[in-house]
């Protein structure tokens, strides 16, 4: 089995404990390789590392553009290994090729994006009065810390870290202890760049450890997170102690609302798709579905058909639907599973385990369909994180919006009508930060802000809205005696 390790300062090394972890293949369960379990001394020294790199003349003098230029150079050796890249994602979280491939292009995109944006951190002149000239410059935070799921590492990874270097900070990441590998990747291809050492650095380790430390820790100057609430609560109460800014970006039950009049054809592809990506286990999936009650039963039976015929497998052989993560997190789809027959939901599609040929060991759940759910249950309030739909039933525009807006969450909406009118007025009275009308990006856009309303967290990744995670305004005032 191979070991790795983990990159701080411009060096692989060991944790100081000496202690490593395992990493499994959902598919099978079996061991794929350990990583170094990383304490609160490992966090230390990287930001240790990181402060003392940022501080450096070499980065305060180094040119805007040759940051972009290493970006460039990152979004290029990605593309050449995009297949190693894509395998060692779907080994470790389960995956199926086609969307490991996918999330390893948009990693590649972050850095593309991001690395055409260094040059353009511009400010602004403010007019005060004719004998003041007024400017402000936008400055690196400094040292900024980015805790990382296990469900999109590359891409979550990629995104954050990116815009973090093109503004000029220098950067701790902690991924996740079950998927570290594209990440200490990331760090392999960093170092074959111009970047100084001690401006990337990944610690490997489990959240309650690594993890605590670096959000505890007095010398992050910025929190990237992203994961679940319960944690991101954790991690906004440490920062606090410190008055360390946080951006966090949590989880979601978003609905795709569908009409009688949409193009039933793409609605039905969006649903499906948003469901099933990733198994599921996408912050973004559309968990559940609001549908028009004339058009119910014609739809939803639509959606069992597809559901009930897809391909389930591990993600080497490319199915439809990979393993779920860990048995822990399969468990935890069981639990939503009891439930349901204790609240006597109808359960048209899977609801179980399912038994994969030749992957006995592997850890994965059937696409199912949950009719006539309470939107008061559990299941309609909580992220399942499974390839489990939860299926509404509206009668006019109002009630949709109702249902709509009826969760503590709000990070995504899919609205399907060819009434563009209608789609308008729901999404502006829909509390969410992405509104999807005839299409379904389960948060995708390079270029599109990202991030929730209420508890799915505030902040915004992508796009230019990222640059002002990691940038800090100066006002500047001259007095010039005129
Ligand atoms: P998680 O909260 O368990 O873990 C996320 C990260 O936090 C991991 O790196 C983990 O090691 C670390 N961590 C755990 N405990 C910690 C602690 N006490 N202090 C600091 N760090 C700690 O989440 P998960 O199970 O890995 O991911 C699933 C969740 O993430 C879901 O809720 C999903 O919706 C959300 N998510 C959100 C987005 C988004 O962009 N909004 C994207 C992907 C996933």
């Amino acid at each position: 089995m191979q070991s790795k390790r983990m990159y701080i300062n411009g060096e692989w090394t060991e944790s100081i404990s000496k202690e490593t972890l395992n990493v499994l293949n959902p598919a099978n369960s079996e061991r794929l390789y350990d990583v170094p379990r990383g304490n609160s001394k490992d966090i230390d020294r990287a930001v240790e590392a990181a402060r003392t790199a940022f501080e450096s003349e070499q980065w305060q003098t180094f040119k805007p553009h040759e940051r972009g230029r290493i970006l460039f150079e990152v979004a290029q050796a990605i593309r050449n290994e995009k297949e190693t890249i894509a395998e060692m994602e779907t080994l470790d979280c389960g995956k199926p090729i086609t969307q490991a491939r996918a999330d390893v292009e948009a990693a590649a995109r972050y850095f593309e994006y991001y690395a055409g944006v260094a040059d353009k951190i511009l400010g602004e002149t403010i007019p005060v009065e004719p004998s003041i000239l007024d400017y402000t410059v936008r400055e690196p935070v400094g040292v900024t810390a980015h805790i990382i799921p296990w469900n999109y590492p590359i891409q979550i990874s990629s995104r954050s870290t990116a815009a973090a270097i093109a503004t000029g900070n220098a950067v701790v990441m902690k991924p996740a202890e079950d998927t570290p590998a594209t990440a200490l990747k990331l760090a392999d291809i960093f170092e074959k760049t111009a970047l100084p050492k001690g401006i990337f650095n990944v610690v490997t380790g489990y959240g309650y450890e690594a993890g605590t430390a670096l959000s505890d820790h007095p010398g992050v100057d910025h929190i990237t997170f992203t994961g679940s609430v319960e944690t991101g609560t954790a991690v906004m109460t440490m920062a606090a102690k410190h008055i360390t800014p946080v951006t966090l970006e949590l989880g979601g039950k978003s609905p795709n609302i569908v009409f009688r009049d949409c193009n039933q054809e793409e609605a039905l592809n969006g649903v499906i798709r948003s469901i099933i990506q990733n198994a599921g286990q996408t912050c973004s999936a559309g968990s559940r579905l609001l549908i028009e009650s004339t058009f119910h039963d014609e739809f939803v039976g639509k959606v069992c058909e597809r559901m009930h015929d897809l391909v389930i497998g591990p993600g080497m052989d490319d199915p439809d639907i990979g393993p779920i993560l860990s048995e822990k997190q399969l468990n935890r789809i069981e639990e939503f599973m009891k439930l349901a027959k204790e609240e006597k939901v109808d359960i048209l599609v899977g609801g179980g385990r399912e038994l994969v040929q030749g992957a006995e060991g592997g850890y994965y759940f059937q696409p199912t369909v949950l009719d006539h759910v309470d939107s008061e249950s559990k299941l309609a309030q909580e992220e399942i994180f499974g390839p489990v739909l939860a299926v509404f039933t509206f009668e006019t525009e109002a009630e949709a919006l109702a249902l709509a807006n009826q969760t503590e969450y709000g990070l995504v909406t899919g609205i399907w009508t060819t009434d563009i009118g209608r789609a308008l007025r729901l999404a502006g009275g829909i509390r969410a930060g992405q509104i999807f009308i005839n299409n379904y990006g389960a948060g995708g856009g390079i270029q599109m802000p990202f991030g929730g309303y209420k508890k799915s967290g505030f902040g915004r990744e992508k796009g230019l809205e990222a640059l002002k995670n990691y940038t800090q305004v100066k006002n500047v005032a001259i007095n010039t005696g005129s």
